[in-house]
């Protein structure tokens, strides 16, 4: 905490107004609806002070994210707005902000939604033991999953690895929870806020170069956004999800995951109202993937190295090549695969990718290069702005071969096949690689077949205009089916 604003707290000398005094500790749940703490902390006489802690003493090696801090520094900025400019700021080792913060205040409770990645359990671990030495009332809630990871075990009480069983079996049932609207949190219930306004400006989270005018335009993070998507999503594609997910020029997909990443919207409410849109086969669809959403989270809670280690055993022999000049080519989308290249390109620009572009750049590293999917889940990590340690370890895990369910290792995405199939008409390699715009719809997904004339007619010079491929696909490909075999 910087001095000053520890100054105002001990200034403000105990519990504005009317005692007893609650802290709502907003974390990844950045909403006022739907939120079962925020709801708990509202009950009651007492004034609610709603507080975010800026914790990257505690995160080591997942101290959040370029992108993730742009979209938290207007994420917080709206909840502020809507507290009234109510919301407590403070940044550090988040116990002993918490404690100093309860002594200064004379805190009677204090209240949050969990977070389940291992850094955030192990450090909460520690808060209730101290609140609890201090007498200091505690609560916790679920509000950012369907389901919370030790309730969705198997009958035997043991954790599943196998999505499917895991689906069938939670998607029988309603999932618990209750939708709910804002608390009333106007007049005295909410606790004056006395630090300085531009608080939020303090956290540094914004970079000091602009590289962000792309995200600006691209995303509008809070709840009010979170909301427009979904809305916009159940109206508009909601019901051809199934056919079109896949292809990445569509836009039919939800553009969700950082809302719900952040919590500025519950999965409750987004399942609830794809459910009550009575979407078909597009909404069943969708909600499955939510599902998927639920799996790694409950892989990551019972198998916390989830994010730094294989999970299959054996893997830690395959033979990784460490290779940075391949991989700043990858990073800096110029590695001669046009889907490779769009996908890291749309990365860059609009901090996600789609989730086909994901597999196929995932992919392209791992299997391709054979560099360490860690390489590429920390790149992902800075770039995305719905950075999640459990969705992306999984998803890296699982188009490595490593992970739990993951694709078999004779699995290999042949590249060229499938832009063509996901992107037949080019129209995505178009807009993110627009140097190849004037190849053939066929051509465009692999320059390297064209001849001479074509790329002549077309403008383009490989390794002058547009890059030429920085591996052999089918030789890279048996090499990687070779590496896969020695860790069977
Ligand atoms: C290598 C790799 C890295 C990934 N990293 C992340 C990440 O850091 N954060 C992240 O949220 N997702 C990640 N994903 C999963 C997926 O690509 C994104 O969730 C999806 O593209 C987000 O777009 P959407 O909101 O339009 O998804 P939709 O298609 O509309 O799906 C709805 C929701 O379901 C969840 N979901 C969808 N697919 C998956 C999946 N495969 N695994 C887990 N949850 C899923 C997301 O919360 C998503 O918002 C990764 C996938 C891969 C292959």
């Amino acid at each position: 905490m910087p001095d000053s604003d520890r100054h105002l707290i001990e200034q403000s000398g105990g519990a504005p107004a009317s005692a007893p005094l609650t802290v709502m500790w907003f974390r990844q749940d950045l909403r006022l609806r739907d939120n079962p703490a925020l709801c708990a902390a509202a009950e009651g006489n007492g004034a609610l002070l709603p507080l975010y802690i800026l914790d990257d003493e505690n995160a080591g090696d997942w101290k959040m994210g370029s992108a993730s801090r742009w979209w938290l520094h207007h994420s917080l900025k709206r909840l502020n707005h809507a507290l009234d400019g109510r919301l407590w700021v403070l940044q550090g080792d988040a116990l002993g902000e918490l404690l100093r913060l309860c002594d200064a205040l004379q805190v009677e409770r204090v209240v949050w939604n969990r977070c389940y990645e291992p850094w955030r359990m192990r450090r909460d671990h520690g808060i209730v033991e101290a609140l609890r030495e201090r007498g200091i009332e505690h609560e916790e809630f679920n509000g950012s999953l369907l389901w919370d990871p030790h309730e969705a075990c198997k009958a035997d009480g043991t954790p599943y690895v196998v999505f499917t069983p895991f689906y069938r079996n939670l998607n029988r049932h309603r999932p618990p929870g209750t939708l709910a609207s804002a608390p009333d949190l106007r007049g005295p219930k909410l606790a004056a806020c006395d630090q300085p306004a531009e608080r939020i400006d303090r956290l540094g989270l914004l970079p000091a170069i602009r590289w962000y005018g792309g995200l600006a335009d691209a995303w509008q993070p809070g709840e009010a956004g979170a909301h427009e998507r979904s809305d916009t999503f159940i109206a508009s594609s909601a019901a051809h999800y199934h056919e079109r997910r896949d292809f990445p020029a569509d836009g039919a997909v939800s553009a969700l995951s950082p809302h719900l990443h952040f919590g500025e919207i519950s999965p409750l409410r987004v399942w609830q109202e794809v459910h009550d849109a009575d979407a078909g086969d597009g909404g069943e669809s969708w909600i499955r993937q939510l599902y998927w959403r639920e799996f790694s989270h409950h892989l990551l809670y019972h198998y916390p190295r989830l994010c730094d280690d294989n999970l299959k055993p054996g893997f830690e022999r395959f033979p990784w090549r460490d290779k940075p000049e391949l991989l700043r080519r990858w990073q800096q989308d110029s590695t001669g695969v046009p889907l490779v290249d769009a996908g890291m390109r749309e990365l860059w620009q609009t901090g996600t990718m789609h989730n086909r572009t994901r597999m196929v750049t995932a992919s392209f590293l791992t299997k391709n290069l054979l560099i360490h999917w860690l390489h590429g889940a920390r790149w992902f990590w800075d770039c995305l702005v719905d950075a999640d340690l459990a969705n992306n370890s999984f998803g890296w895990q699982w188009v490595a071969g490593c992970g739990a369910d993951a694709a078999p290792y004779f699995r290999i995405f042949n590249l060229v096949l499938q832009s063509r199939k996901f992107d037949p008409s080019g129209e995505y390699l178009r807009r993110w690689v627009p140097e190849l715009a004037g190849l053939s719809d066929r051509r465009i997904h692999a320059p390297w077949e064209a001849g001479a004339r074509e790329l002549r007619s077309a403008g383009v010079t490989l390794g002058e205009t547009y890059p030429a491929p920085i591996v052999d696909l089918r030789a890279s490909r048996e090499r990687a089916l070779a590496a896969g075999r020695a860790v069977r």
